[in-house]
């Protein structure tokens, strides 16, 4: 069975100082350990070019957090796919619900977002996943199948993510039944939209992933990994995840 990704969304953190000191971290346990289960770090845009040249022929792979759905114009302070591929990103997250909800994206945004990444030979990560209030009222699943719908590209070879938006950054992870429930829902709804390939289709869970709860989720049928945030910016309980993961 392949070993789950975990994939390291810093969000809006890491000055200088403590991106070294992360990623430094790191390289030592990559230097110590081999079988690494695939890794993708995703630092902000300002640290990207620095760490490629610390990452470059290691374990990790290095994710960007956004990307525009041109290739390059007038479009001031967005950066493109082209610009995150020229500086050594291989993955980016896309939609993620922070940006669904401070940035207003729509299902069609993300999709166009997907489009543009795969263009450029970036692998999207597309984030999809319901809010407390769709959870309460059961409306969760359709939620989830329209933004299935509407996020992926008619060709689609990223990885989707299933990330409720009440179980992230709040220290609660969702309850195991729970995850495994959606993760199969969503394999139904990619075999049904790509056929084979949407069999294929590594799914992610992320919110509150921590060193504790890791083992039970990686134990989940069907599931392909994980995307952390708080943890990513804790090396030593990242790469407990890691370690687990292998
Ligand atoms: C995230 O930012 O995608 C995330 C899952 O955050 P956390 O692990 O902190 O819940």
């Amino acid at each position: 069975m392949a070993k789950p990704i975990i994939i390291g969304n810093w969000k809006m953190n890491g000055l200088s100082e403590e991106a070294d000191h992360i990623v430094s971290v790191l390289l030592t346990y990559a230097e110590q350990n081999q079988n690494f289960a695939p890794t993708v770090i995703c630092p902000p845009f300002t640290q990207l070019y620095h760490i490629r040249k610390h990452v470059k022929n290691t374990p990790y792979a290095l994710g960007a957090q956004d990307c525009h759905i041109a290739e390059k114009g007038a479009y001031t302070g967005d950066i493109s796919a082209a610009m995150l591929k020229d500086v050594g990103a291989e993955y980016v997250i896309l939609g993620h619900s922070e940006r669904r909800a401070e940035h207003k994206e729509s299902n069609e945004l993300v999709n166009k977002k997907a489009v543009a990444a795969y263009k450029s030979g970036l692998l999207p990560i597309v984030c999809i996943g319901e809010t407390k209030e769709e959870r309460d009222s059961n409306q969760y699943k359709d939620v989830i199948a329209n933004q299935i719908k509407g996020s992926l590209p008619e060709h689609f070879n990223g990885l989707v993510a299933y990330e409720p938006v009440w179980a992230i950054g709040t220290g609660v992870s969702a309850k195991n039944e729970d995850i495994a429930e959606v993760i199969l829902f969503i394999r139904e709804k990619l075999v049904a939209q790509y056929g084979e390939n949407g069999k294929k289709t590594p799914i992610l869970y992320g919110g509150s992933v921590k060193p504790n709860n890791v083992k039970d989720i990686f134990a989940i049928p069907e599931l392909g990994g994980v995307l952390v945030g708080g943890v990513s910016l804790i090396p030593e309980d990242f790469l407990q995840l890691v370690t687990i993961a292998q």
